[in-house]
């Protein structure tokens, strides 16, 4: 069985931010990189709201960008998937690749990310971050007075939906119930904008356009009727699946499977197993406030390592 002193899963902002704090602390940490190297990022344009980029950034050259300064303080790269975990509290990690490998890790940093829930729509993946976004603070600002529709009926999709009058010339809000899931003080601040219709009943049934999106078709769940909305863009707000289906019965998790952590820290239920990034955070879901947590997460291991 293969030792290792710390071992961090996932090779998001919360995967590279803890490999350069750990490397520069000599905690001499690998990275398994998972199945979406540089994880959800790689898969945006542009990114525009990363402090220390006045220009933006490309996602992908952000997170080659973590990389490279990861690897200069000898942070090591697996490009392997962890499939199977058993912890111990306290004690020996187990981890087991997909490649058979067996490593033995003195502490783990949990950063596989989450993945935001998608329609399930045909021509879905066409137009997945090219028209069609799961971020409205990462994509809103390239629609700038067009239509958009924004799908779900949650927390998010209000904020959502409100951030994106600032540019959008109108934005449907489109759910398949007709009561919002979302808190009454977001809901009501949707509602009593202008800007933004509700389609209630409703649910995403095709998204039209050859190259460009020029519309998304809905269908209403009680009568059948289907609807062409004329929008230009489209930004899912359907709720984020957490990439933490290997932990279930390892550490806790919440009702939903998000790392449970104790208070503001890096900690899990499982001592010397600690968890940053979207995996944990059910709320933020940034790529700064990721890096933020590998940062916390790297921290936590080396005091937990030193004692
Ligand atoms: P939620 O899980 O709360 O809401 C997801 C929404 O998407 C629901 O309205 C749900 O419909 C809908 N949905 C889910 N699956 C489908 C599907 N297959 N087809 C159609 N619709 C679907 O996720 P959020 O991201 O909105 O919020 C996550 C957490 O973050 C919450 O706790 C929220 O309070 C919090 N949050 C807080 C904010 C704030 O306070 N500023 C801002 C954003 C999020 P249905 O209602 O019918 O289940």
């Amino acid at each position: 069985m293969k030792q290792e002193n710390l071992v961090i899963i996932g090779s998001g902002p919360a995967g590279w931010t803890a490999g350069i704090y750990a490397s520069r602390a000599n905690l001499n940490p690998v990275v398994f990189a998972g199945q979406m190297p540089g994880g959800l990022l790689t898969q945006t344009t542009e990114v525009e709201n990363f402090p220390g980029f006045p220009d933006g950034i490309n996602g992908f050259d952000l997170m080659d960008a973590m990389q490279k300064q990861a690897e200069k303080f000898h942070t090591r790269i697996e490009y392997d998937f962890i499939e199977s975990v058993i912890f111990s509290d306290g004690g020996k990690q187990v981890l087991k690749t997909q490649s058979g490998t067996e490593i033995e890790a003195r502490a783990v940093i949990i950063a596989t990310g989450a993945a935001p829930r998608w329609p399930g729509i045909p021509s879905e993946a066409k137009f997945r971050n090219h028209g069609l976004s799961a971020c409205a603070t990462c994509d809103g600002a390239f629609y700038r007075n067009v239509p958009v529709a924004v799908i779900g009926g949650g927390d998010s999709a209000m904020e959502e939906a409100t951030f994106l009058t600032r540019f959008a010339s109108k934005v449907f809000v489109v759910h398949r119930r007709h009561e919002l899931r979302a808190s009454k003080i977001m809901a009501e601040r949707a509602m009593s904008n202008p800007k933004i219709e509700f389609v209630w009943d409703s649910v995403a049934e095709e998204i039209l356009g050859d190259r460009a999106v020029q519309g998304l078709r809905v269908k209403n769940v009680q009568t059948g009727i289907l609807t062409d909305l004329a929008v230009e863009g489209i930004f899912a707000a359907m709720g984020h699946v957490p990439n933490t289906a290997i932990f279930r019965d390892r550490i806790a998790l919440d009702e939903k499977g998000f790392v449970k952590l104790e208070g503001a820290t890096s900690l899990t239920s499982c001592r010397g197993v600690f968890a940053a990034g979207d995996c944990a955070d059910p709320r933020y879901r940034q790529a700064i406030t990721a890096a933020a947590m590998g940062c916390r997460a790297a921290i936590d291991a080396e005091r937990y390592l030193a004692g």
